[in-house]
């Protein structure tokens, strides 16, 4: 009975994914638009490449399961793309809007790495040991998205500084005021 009920929420949340990964599909190729580093947008073409294979993997799932994937619409991805969308639009210099888009991609592999390693265990939990595989494939798929962006975040983001010290330098020319300063160099350290 109670497994019963474990297996109804398990396959509740392997919905939420797939609407979460099916949201993505359509995201990572404006993110990657959206750069202008190189790096980080193959980055993101990579890892639409993978986010497809992770929806082949959930329909896998589906499949033995006997079950349908649609019919629920993840909100929260719903809300990070929202915001991911407001990024792009945002008029930065170059390696701060890289920096911002780097940021609105690793909330988004943090919310999945959090919903994959639940549904993982849930798996493990009902002995369904093939999904297990086939969860942790894509699980380690996000985890390593995610270490790629830090990666590509370090040097994208001293370059982030840099063109904000450049900004600086033209603004003490117009003598602004240090206070705004100090409150920049602040707000502008990401991931
Ligand atoms: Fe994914
Ligand atoms: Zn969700
Ligand atoms: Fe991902």
């Amino acid at each position: 009975m109670q497994k019963e009920s474990l297996r109804e929420l398990y396959i509740d949340e392997l919905k939420d994914l797939y609407s979460a990964e099916t949201q993505m599909v359509k995201a990572l190729p404006k993110l990657a638009k959206a750069s202008s580093d190189p790096q980080l947008r193959q980055a993101f073409e990579e890892h639409l490449r993978q986010t497809s294979d992770q929806v082949t993997r959930l329909e896998q799932i589906f499949e033995m399961l006997d079950e349908k994937p649609t019919g629920k619409k993840c909100l929260g991805m719903d809300g990070l793309v929202k915001e991911g969308s407001e990024t792009i639009r945002e008029e930065y210099e170059a390696a701060v809007k890289d920096a911002a888009l780097i940021s609105a991609a690793q909330r988004v592999e943090h919310y999945e790495i959090a919903g994959y390693g639940t549904v993982r265990t849930f798996a493990e939990l009902l002995g369904e040991s093939e999904h297990v595989i086939l969860l942790e494939e894509t699980l380690a798929e996000e985890k390593a998205a995610d270490v790629k962006l830090s990666e590509l975040a370090d040097d994208i983001n001293s370059r982030a500084v840099q063109s904000d010290s450049t900004e600086a330098a033209d603004e003490d020319e117009e003598a602004v005021d240090s206070k705004r300063k100090t409150g920049k160099g602040t707000s502008r350290r990401v991931a």
